[in-house]
């Protein structure tokens, strides 16, 4: 297989469920870091979680 391309984190609104790429923040050690957004387009909150944690019920 060819190599599979870093995969960027994504987020979740927790209120309104719309899901965000992560914004891609370099740091010193040259790992790559996700940031969630700081506030939902929608609906304006700030509650993210990561939808690799997200349960995925319902
Ligand atoms: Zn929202």
């Amino acid at each position: 297989m060819s190599h599979v391309p870093e995969r960027p984190h994504e987020f979740v609104c927790e209120n309104c469920h719309i899901i965000y790429a992560g914004t891609v923040m370099g740091s010193e050690s040259g790992e790559h870091q996700y940031e969630s957004p700081t506030e939902c387009a929608a609906c304006g909150s700030t509650a993210f979680v990561e939808l690799d944690a997200y349960p995925h019920t319902g």
